[in-house]
């Protein structure tokens, strides 16, 4: 774990620094307030630090201040180094944010222990900072896939409504389902099933834009928001339906083909998620009528031509 050493004095700053890294820390140090903020304010800060309490610059608690007002995720755990004459003021360091404090001349086992108690804050709190990470994708993408869920890209798509409202940008959104799934299914088994689905997903994934965004909607239906005008939109899902067509997913030995129907719609004033996502699907309807494995266009009831 990487430590901030900040002091002053040479004699105590190097001394510090050899302690520290004979204690299987990778030290950074600085030679003043000044300094030590710099290094802590960066984005990949050590994450624990000894800062002296009277230094050139800004003094130990006032660096302490502003690591904590700068906040972020990661937190730093800071111990303040105190002579004896400022042992009085230790309520101070510690309200601009200190976590703790040793007196100097300090005892190297004590200091040692104390970082031991900061490197296990640090490290709780990062296992609680990836256990939130974990939660929320949890909570907005699908198991199977990995894909957004279906919440997830309809609040995707909510955002680019509102983006399209106010600055006009184009939109549009891409409905589609797997031909014929349930045949996978009922032939092969659903574990070959679900193999297409990833495949699938993959190969959605691959034409993509920067920009544009997918989701599982459904069991074997995804949605696919992109911020494109019609003409691209078609074109869009044109590779989209290409790709995942181009070959059968192997399943073992087992070939299984694999294609879609796609439906798009392109957003224009006044028409709401709902009608957009309604032009889509009636559209994804008609490519399963016309065949299968083709796209067809949307026309929303609001982009109808005055
Ligand atoms: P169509 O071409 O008209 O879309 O026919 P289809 O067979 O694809 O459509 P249908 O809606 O009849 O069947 C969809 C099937 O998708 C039924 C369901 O069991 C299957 N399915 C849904 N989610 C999953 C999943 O996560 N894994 C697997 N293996 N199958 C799934
Ligand atoms: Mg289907
Ligand atoms: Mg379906």
């Amino acid at each position: 774990m990487k430590i901030l050493v900040a002091d002053d004095s040479n004699v105590s700053r190097h001394l510090l620094s050899s302690m520290v890294k004979k204690w299987g820390y990778d030290v950074v140090s600085a030679s003043d307030g000044t300094q030590a903020w710099e290094v802590l304010r960066q984005p990949d800060a050590p994450r624990l630090a000894v800062l002296d309490w009277m230094m050139p610059g800004l003094t130990g608690p006032q660096v302490c201040e502003m690591v904590r007002q700068k906040g972020g995720d990661a937190y730093i755990y800071i111990l303040l180094l105190t002579g004896r004459t400022q042992k009085e003021d230790v309520i101070e360091g510690m309200t601009a944010g200190a976590d703790d404090y040793v007196v100097k001349p300090f005892d190297q086992q004590e200091l040692k222990v104390r970082l031991r108690a900061g490197r296990r804050i640090v490290e709780l709190q990062d296992e609680l900072l990836s256990a939130r990470e974990a939660l929320l994708k949890q909570a907005t993408h699908d198991a199977l896939t990995g894909l957004k869920n279906r919440a997830c890209i309809r609040e995707i798509l909510a955002q680019h409504m509102s983006n399209a409202r106010q600055a006009g940008s184009p939109l549009g959104v891409i409905m589609l389902d797997l031909d014929k799934f349930k045949q996978v299914n009922d032939v092969h088994g659903h574990a070959a099933g679900d193999l297409v689905l990833i495949a699938a997903s993959e190969r959605i994934q691959n034409v993509l834009d920067e920009g544009d965004a997918v989701g599982r909607y459904g069991g074997e239906e995804f949605l696919i928001v992109s911020p494109k005008p019609a003409a691209d939109l078609a074109a869009l899902a044109e590779r989209v339906r290409a790709a995942i067509a181009v070959e059968p997913v192997a399943s073992g030995p087992t070939l299984l083909t694999v294609t879609a129907s796609l439906g798009y719609a392109s957003y224009c004033p006044n028409v709401d998620a709902e009608t957009l996502l309604r032009a889509a699907d009636e559209a994804l309807y008609r490519a399963k009528h016309n065949g299968r494995n083709r796209v067809e266009p949307g026309i929303s009831d609001g982009c109808a031509k005055p």
